[in-house]
């Protein structure tokens, strides 16, 4: 057995670590930095840089990065090394806090939405202390905003933090109307249940497909799949076991939470929940887990599939991204609390996350929007394009009550009076509770369900973060001017539910009924990326970001041509290697098994003519029929992948992406997989779908 707690973040600067080495006046200048966001003065950089130094040496570190989050979705990294020469040939190795504070990567090939003209291409990394530097693979990382020279935002960390400001400026004036002044900071806190597949890495490696792509493009059925639903929650196999012991160890040495594990729905699949923290924190720490997760599994000849649909017709995986805020004295603002006033400051809270997830369904569907997610969105096992709010049937009664100004159960005959009653205390995991759901009450935090599992999470907590800060601020407003504190507050709880109430939905979030329910509410289903992302650019949005600094004009609308390019580019790689497997291995298959059938046949006949061939003439018909199609189908996909770059700008080339060029990749898997049941194991090209999933 392990011992985790001499284990548990020791690749970690953190405050332990600090108190330990900085002298006493830098170790509260940088905490003061860390607490407040203040500016920290030059010569305290250079001992809290010599210090970090010192400590990465004696942890085996030989390099330091900068450590970021550029809009590739993943995080980027360039090594320097401590070493530096002296005039006498010997070297020092040294860390200066001009290094700690500031770096400049060349930049220039990350993505900027033109947002950084070539002639300019420098942007810097600035550090970001109130994240914990760490170690990894003998590099002290630091994690780092990414900024053009002109101060735009090239990261997904900047925007993330700006929006972590703005809700705790917001929150503070709500609590402030409630008589709360104990509280300094509200943060925003979030823990990500992230989903994965784990398959033989032999197998991954024979899969062009998934090399290339990280999902399979083609693939029949295998003869058993989900449907026992015997893998959910059901004995971890002693090799997964192995991976997931290892993957602990890793993700606590980085001071990562690792808590939860189990098995998903779908066979070969896996989840992982940390606990809660801070939002950028826990971006961070997501961003380590899924570096990890494919880290570990190499070293057990597996490879983890973090896509969102590895596997047509298979649960694909998510990432549910449980939300809430809180106060620096532990207050949890979506707790109802056990007396009138939190009760109330809830319901409070609880209506400004209703009304702001109403008021911007169109941007929390953008936030998870891109090829990946678009297989699993709206599919089986996700919640639908529509983004509805479930509350649970006695908070639902509740809300009901409220604006009924009826009773609000048969229990009692009175109706609730925000501030004077109490709230019944709301089950936090009733087993009942609705799974289907994009956006689930559980409690004391929201869960939205929509996130994809290979993203970033902080484009999603930047959403939530200043939606419900919009919304703050408006109540601040109005509360704040009223001359009579309570009724103002009865009247915005209850003017806000009849008002948003249509968001409000309990029932089955993946019937067809729901979907037409959800039209006659007239809420938002935008069934993919391409009919998504246009809306970021809309005046609604655009005022909303630059009225509170998170995002500027530009900004967003280089988010918004990134993540367009990025649709188009996934999809056009994932065409152009569908073409090559059927033209390379495909199709060459076919016909060596199409020559074994007639070599036999031939054979046959020259023994004697009495012989029956007509399995084999039979066989060879459906094959040759199907392999022609094979054929033409990767020919019409190759003319239509050509048509790409010529079909107009980056949101002309999304359009005909999508309807042009899935349309013809689905065309060329039908007949792929209606050939691989037919063909000998032995010439068939790559692991099928039961081979991947029952290894
Ligand atoms: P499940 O939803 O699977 O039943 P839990 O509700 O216990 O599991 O927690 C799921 C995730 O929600 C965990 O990562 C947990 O840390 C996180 N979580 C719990 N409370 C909060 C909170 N106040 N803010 C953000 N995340 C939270
Ligand atoms: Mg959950």
């Amino acid at each position: 057995m392990k011992n985790v707690s001499a284990i548990f973040g020791s690749m970690v600067f953190n405050e332990a670590a600090m108190k330990e080495r900085l002298p006493k006046d830098t170790y509260k200048a940088l905490k003061k930095t860390i607490e407040s966001g203040q500016y920290l003065d030059d010569s305290i950089a250079d001992v809290v840089a010599n210090a970090m130094k010192d400590w990465a040496i004696e942890k085996g570190a030989t390099h330091f990065t900068h450590w970021f989050q550029p809009m590739t979705g993943i995080t980027a990294e360039k090594h320097d090394g401590f070493i530096s020469p002296k005039d006498d040939g010997s070297m020092i190795m040294e860390f200066s806090g001009k290094e700690l504070v500031r770096g400049e990567p060349d930049a220039s090939s990350f993505p900027s939405g033109g947002l950084r003209a070539t002639f300019e291409a420098r942007g810097y990394t600035a550090w970001d202390p109130t994240s914990f530097a760490f170690i990894k693979d003998g590099v002290l990382c630091i994690p780092t905003a990414f900024c053009s020279y002109g101060g735009e935002a090239l990261d997904k960390k900047t925007p993330l933090l700006r929006s972590m400001d703005v809700i705790n400026k917001q929150a503070l004036r709500i609590l402030k109307l409630f008589g709360n002044t104990d509280a300094t900071r509200v943060n925003a806190t979030m823990g990500p249940e992230q989903e994965y597949f784990l398959i033989d890495q032999a197998d991954f490696m024979k899969r062009r497909d998934l090399v290339y792509t990280g999902r399979t493009l083609f693939g029949a059925k295998p003869p058993r799949g989900q449907e026992l639903d015997d893998h959910y929650f059901g004995a971890i196999k002693p090799r997964v076991a192995a991976f997931m012991n290892e993957l602990n160890e890793e993700l606590w040495k980085l001071g990562i939470f690792a808590k939860t594990q189990h098995n998903e729905v779908a066979p070969a699949q896996h989840e992982l929940a940390p606990v809660f923290t801070n939002s950028n924190v826990a971006t961070d720490h997501n961003q380590l887990t899924m570096e990890m997760m494919k880290k570990v599994a190499i070293r057990h000849d597996l490879t983890c599939l973090l896509h969102e649909k590895p596997f047509d017709g298979v649960n694909g995986s998510g990432k549910h991204n449980n939300w809430s805020i809180s106060t620096n004295t532990g207050l949890n603002l979506l707790d109802p609390g056990t007396s009138p006033r939190e009760n109330a400051q809830f319901l409070l809270f609880l209506v400004s996350v209703i009304k702001a997830v109403d008021k911007y369904q169109d941007l929390l569907r953008i936030s998870v929007a891109t090829a990946g997610n678009d297989h699993r969105l709206g599919a089986n096992e996700a919640p639908p394009a529509i983004v509805s709010i479930f509350l649970g049937e006695e908070l639902t009664a509740i809300v009901e009550s409220i604006e009924s100004g009826s009773a609000y159960s048969q229990k009692s005959s009175e109706n609730m009076t925000i501030g004077v009653d109490v709230l019944p205390k709301f089950p936090k995991d009733n087993t009942d509770r609705n799974r289907t759901s994009p956006f689930a009450f559980t409690g004391n935090k929201f869960e939205f369900r929509m996130v994809g599992s290979a993203s970033s999470i902080a484009g999603p907590n930047m959403i939530l973060n200043t939606i419900v800060a919009d919304v703050l601020s408006e109540f601040a407003d109005k509360l704040e001017k009223s001359a009579n504190f309570t009724e103002e507050l009865n009247k915005l709880i209850k003017d806000t539910i009849t008002e948003h109430k249509h968001i409000i939905f309990n029932g089955n979030n993946y019937s067809d009924e729901w979907v037409v329910e959800a039209e006659k509410r007239g809420l938002s289903n935008l069934k993919t990326t391409v009919d998504a992302l246009p809306k970021l650019v809309d005046d609604k949005n655009v005022a909303l970001f630059t009225k509170f600094g998170v995002l500027s004009e530009s900004e967003v609308h280089s988010r918004y041509e990134i993540n367009l390019e990025n649709y188009v580019k996934t999809i056009n790689i994932e065409a152009l290697t569908m073409v090559e497997m059927a033209n390379k291995e495909i199709i060459p298959a076919v016909v060596s098994y199409m020559k074994v059938l007639s070599d036999t046949a031939a054979q046959k006949k020259a023994v004697s003519d009495a012989i029956s061939v007509e399995f084999e003439t039979a066989l060879l018909e459906k094959l040759s029929a199907l392999v022609a199609g094979a054929y033409e189908k990767a020919g019409a996909l190759e003319a239509v992948i050509e048509g790409i770059e010529a079909s107009g700008d980056v949101t002309a080339q999304a359009t005909y992406v999508k309807d042009q060029v899935l349309p013809a990749m689905d065309a060329l898997r039908e007949k792929a997989d209606a050939l691989e049941p037919m063909v000998a194991k032995k010439y068939w090209p790559y692991p099928t779908y039961g081979e991947l999933l029952f290894y």
